[in-house]
């Protein structure tokens, strides 16, 4: 990106990725308010259950700095059949404002779903996406392998497009990823010192095809790890992004979120 495309951006922080609904300790307008007095412009509410994913379209349709997706997430991927397939199809069409599909994918991490049924849901979740066209939001837990072979036949469609939420492989990965046309979405994990992979994975990946987000409320940046997050922390993972890349935090911000602005369309939202 050359140096005049850089200052036309405005420079704000988009929260690609969290879960208004699953915040305790503060109200969702509270959160949202914070997040803006952060310089985050923008968050996208993910969906990750039936409930969640109506709820989103609710938080999207009432805050005009919240965008949605719908999704069943792969800890619930049992629950997923034809009927709620033909509900997220309703909501899709009828919702403007929902930019992705998911969160969807594998999780191998003490879910006892099985690998079938995760892929059953996973690849309806990317037919749906295509169809609509409209990117699909990924979660990989400790399944690295199966997310690629899942993906296999859709890479390369012209309506395909994906991001690796949560990003928890190594450099090697990113790059596979990369290499494949997708996007990798780095978390405040990134912000852990035993992060060590993951840290040479936002290194190496351009920053062209990186998002931030926060995941909350889970994962919370150093130096509220353990705590209950909130997008008004996503600056944390950007400062993270710039010192690992040597290069400036407005920089890391406003790549970002053009990077992000693009892929979800946002601005024909
Ligand atoms: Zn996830
Ligand atoms: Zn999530």
């Amino acid at each position: 990106m050359s140096e005049n495309v850089l200052e036309e951006i405005k420079t704000y922080f988009i929260d690609t990725h969290m879960h208004l609904d699953m915040i305790e300790g503060k109200s969702p307008e509270k959160v949202l308010e914070e997040a803006e007095a952060e310089n985050v412009r923008y968050v996208i509410n993910i969906g990750s259950s039936m409930e969640g994913s109506l709820k989103s379209v609710e938080y999207a349709k009432n805050f005009d700095n919240v965008y949605a997706t719908v999704g069943i997430h792969p800890h619930y991927a049992d629950k997923f059949g034809r009927k709620e397939e033909k509900l997220l199809d309703n909501l899709i069409k009828n919702n403007k404002k929902i930019v992705a599909v998911g969160e969807t994918g594998f999780d191998f991490f003490k879910n006892p779903i099985s690998k079938e049924e995760q892929e059953r849901t996973f690849v309806t979740h990317i037919e749906l996406a295509v169809k609509h066209g409209i990117p699909i939001v990924i979660h990989d837990r400790d399944a690295h392998k199966e997310t690629i072979n899942a993906l296999k036949n859709f890479i390369g469609m012209k309506d395909f497009k994906g991001v690796l939420h949560c990003f928890s492989g190594d450099a090697d990965f990113a790059l596979k990823c990369i290499g494949m046309g997708l996007y990798v979405s780095f978390t405040g994990v990134v912000t852990f010192k035993n992060a060590k992979q993951i840290k040479e994975a936002a290194k190496i990946v351009p920053i062209e095809k990186i998002f931030i987000e926060t995941d909350s409320p889970y994962l919370a940046p150093h130096p509220y790890r353990g705590q209950e997050n909130y997008p008004s922390y996503v600056r944390y993972v950007a400062q993270e992004i710039a010192r690992l890349k040597e290069i400036d935090i407005d920089d890391v911000a406003k790549i970002t979120s053009n990077n992000a602005e693009s892929f979800f369309n946002l601005k024909n939202k």
